[in-house]
């Protein structure tokens, strides 16, 4: 049995859908274990392509089960929308083949309502946040003011549980925010319409875990976001509210004694951002937007621009040590084939000192990038499959960033495809 997880080093958006469904093939479970519907992970096969949000990327594998692991922000609406339209592009989901854990608790309607009325109150200070509830979730979950999903089995206990919580909410609605409160029939309505389609999935995975593990089958853990929006080890206050680290992935899988053999970083070949926060190494103007164009960098929840910039040595290091990657997948090496000189970020000046090292979260607002340049191929790579076969200067660009921070880049991606790949 071997077990490994697909994790984001840097922003989040580094290509880790279309890595796990490449990767998925040598595994029997895949699990989703911390995050939400703010996730995009897009992925492009014989199918057509998908933005999927909470469902696994292994989703597409006929021999894979997929698992949405205790850890996850389990929204049913959105889960119910991405069941729906995964199933009409032909994909057949089962309760043998999707399995959601009882122990996952339950993203309430009022938590996307809340987390827009906040962003709304922050004006120009926001966070950025995607609004799918996410924060205000992950707040109540550790407050114990959500319902686990088994308990979405018993409508009237369920109720009884979650009407207490849907008072105090209204509280903060109304008053705080001075907005509609939620109502018991709105409650009903969003039970009925996405909660009870989801029921034959939801299972204890107690016994499963060891039934995978008897049987020496393979698990692959599939994160969301990436290092620097780590709730502990991110860009603080500019992160997700979850652990979007390798090490907590058996613990939101549900399987907490179980060891990570391989921890595959996946990283982009430039660096982008989706929402506030510092982004030392970040491009303005035209040069931005050629990149932008060039990878196609428009947010696959939101469709916001996404922010862009050189390939960021310190940031991309420090996230390979959080993660523990014991091999990097770089993504996206074939959007840079437009330049001549390719410009990479490779240290930090920081109140007039130079650094290598990540800085502590508030001192990044005055971290200011220096940039060295390499030489560009200016050639169309996505044909190519083996390594040998790139133009030297890309050859020598994977090497570069292969030797700064310090771990095998195992994988090269040179297209969106599931076989644009180059293996190492
Ligand atoms: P994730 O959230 O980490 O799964 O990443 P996203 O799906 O948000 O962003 C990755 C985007 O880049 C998607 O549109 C992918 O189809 C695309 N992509 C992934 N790898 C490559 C690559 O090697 N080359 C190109 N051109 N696009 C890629």
């Amino acid at each position: 049995m071997s077990n490994c997880a697909i994790v984001g080093i840097n922003w989040g958006d580094e290509g880790k859908g279309r890595m796990v469904d490449l990767i998925s093939s040598d595994y029997d479970v895949v699990v989703r274990y911390q995050g939400g519907g703010n996730a995009g992970h897009t992925v492009i096969n014989e199918y057509g392509k998908f933005a999927l949000h909470l469902l696994p990327s292994g989703i597409f594998r006929k021999d894979v089960v997929s698992v949405i692991g205790n850890g996850v922000a389990l929204d049913p609406e959105s889960l119910y929308k991405e069941i729906e339209y995964v199933r009409s592009k032909g994909i057949e989901l089962t309760p043998q083949n999707l399995k959601i854990s009882s122990r996952a608790s339950v993203l309430l309607p009022w938590h996307k309502e809340l987390d827009c009325l906040e962003e709304q109150r922050l004006a120009d200070k926001k966070y950025g946040s995607t609004k799918q509830g996410i924060a205000p979730f992950y707040s109540d979950k550790y407050q114990k003011k959500t319902a686990l999903a088994g308990e979405l089995f018993d409508k009237k206990a369920f109720f009884e549980h979650i009407e207490g919580i849907m008072e105090w909410k209204n509280l903060t609605i109304e008053r705080v925010y001075g907005a509609a409160p939620t109502t018991r029939e709105d409650i009903d309505n969003w039970y009925e319409s996405y909660c009870v389609p989801l029921l034959p999935f939801i299972t204890s995975l107690d016994d499963f875990y060891d039934e995978v593990k008897a049987s020496g089958k393979n698990i692959m853990f599939e994160a969301q976001l990436g290092s620097l929006r780590d709730i502990d080890f991110g860009i603080h206050p500019y992160t997700t509210s979850s652990s979007t680290i390798a090490a907590y992935a058996p613990i939101g899988a549900g399987a907490p004694a179980l060891k990570l053999d391989d921890i595959i970083g996946v990283v982009k070949a430039y660096s982008t951002c989706v929402g506030e926060g510092p982004f030392t190494s970040e491009w303005f103007g035209e040069e931005a937007d050629k990149l932008r164009e060039a990878g196609d960098e428009y947010g696959a929840k939101t469709g916001r621009p996404r922010r862009v910039g050189s390939f960021d040595v310190v940031a991309t290091r420090y996230g390979v040590r959080v993660q523990g990657a014991t091999a990097i997948a770089l993504t996206k090496l074939d959007v840079l084939s437009y330049m001549d000189k390719i410009p990479v970020c490779t240290k930090y000046k920081v109140n007039g000192s130079l650094t290598d090292q990540f800085p502590f979260p508030s001192l990044l607002n005055s971290a200011e990038p220096v940039t060295e340049y390499l030489d560009g191929w200016r050639e169309d790579i996505t044909g190519v499959r083996r390594f040998e076969d790139l133009p030297k200067a890309a050859q020598d660009y994977v090497l570069y960033i292969e030797k700064q921070i310090g771990c095998h880049i195992k994988y090269v991606s040179v297209g969106p495809e599931r076989d644009s790949i180059i293996i190492r």
